[in-house]
């Protein structure tokens, strides 16, 4: 008798253990994939300075065959126009996308090839990638967005020297951790600011509630008197370029 209260007690205590370390754990690798400090990165661009009610919806992962085309039909519906990064291995299987996203009159961004946090072959998968797109579209990709948001000095270097800029974000709507859609209107439209790149996704995962949370979120930023730009467009506010 007095084994077993012993072992429940070891039991409890282990997975009390167990509990906090995987509780400090859920924070650090938070903080880690929240990269409030890694937007802000020298020489990358994640927002404007401007006084003007525009900001850029961007997407990240697709194109994916059901969820793109059911994010396509709500920014037709809203006459909004997005930039979407896409990933070659993605985009290789879904060249229709490609050519509907130009279409539709949305910017096409560049975001590798395998989703390689640490793009080993940075230069060969954005060339991939942007051979993808410009074989589908005619357009080459400009704006290139790390896997993860993650970028070394070397890596920005090599994105420079490679024709592109590296496009992070200032506004994480966290649609990667489906929070639910409440929480993801939420996550945009308390941290919203003119000249704001806000982040979402389309591929990668299934994306039901970033589908179901984006017409909300125009919505809700057009009441507040924004507009919707494509990263180019929005690029073109900086009053610090001009
Ligand atoms: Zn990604």
């Amino acid at each position: 008798m007095r084994i077993i209260i012993l072992s429940r007690r070891k039991l409890f205590l282990t997975f009390l253990f167990l509990f906090t370390v995987g509780g400090f754990f859920a924070i650090s690798q938070r903080s880690m994939t929240t990269i409030p400090s890694l937007v802000k990165t020298p020489g990358t661009y994640y927002m404007v300075n401007t006084q003007q009610k525009v900001v850029a919806l961007t997407f990240d992962d697709g194109p994916d065959p059901v969820d793109t085309p059911a994010i396509l039909d709500i920014l037709k519906a809203k006459e909004v126009r997005a930039t979407f990064f896409v990933l070659g291995k993605a985009a290789q299987s879904n060249q229709y996308l490609l050519k509907r996203l130009a279409k539709e009159g949305h910017e096409i961004g560049n975001h590798g090839f395998s989703h390689d946090y640490q793009q080993r072959r940075l230069v060969e998968e954005m060339n991939q990638t942007n051979e993808v797109v410009f074989a589908a579209t005619g357009n080459h990709t400009y704006f290139y967005r790390p896997p993860g948001g993650f970028v070394s000095k070397s890596q920005l270097e090599k994105t420079k020297s490679n024709g592109h800029v590296v496009a992070l974000w200032s506004v994480d709507s966290k649609d990667w951790r489906n929070p639910g859609v409440k929480q993801i209107v939420n996550n945009v439209m308390k941290n919203v600011f003119p000249g704001s790149i806000i982040l979402m996704h389309d591929g990668g995962y299934q994306r039901t509630q970033t589908v179901k949370s984006l017409g909300s979120i125009i919505d809700a930023l057009k009441e507040r008197g924004y507009r919707l730009a494509t990263l180019s467009e929005l690029r073109m506010l900086d009053s610090d370029t001009k």
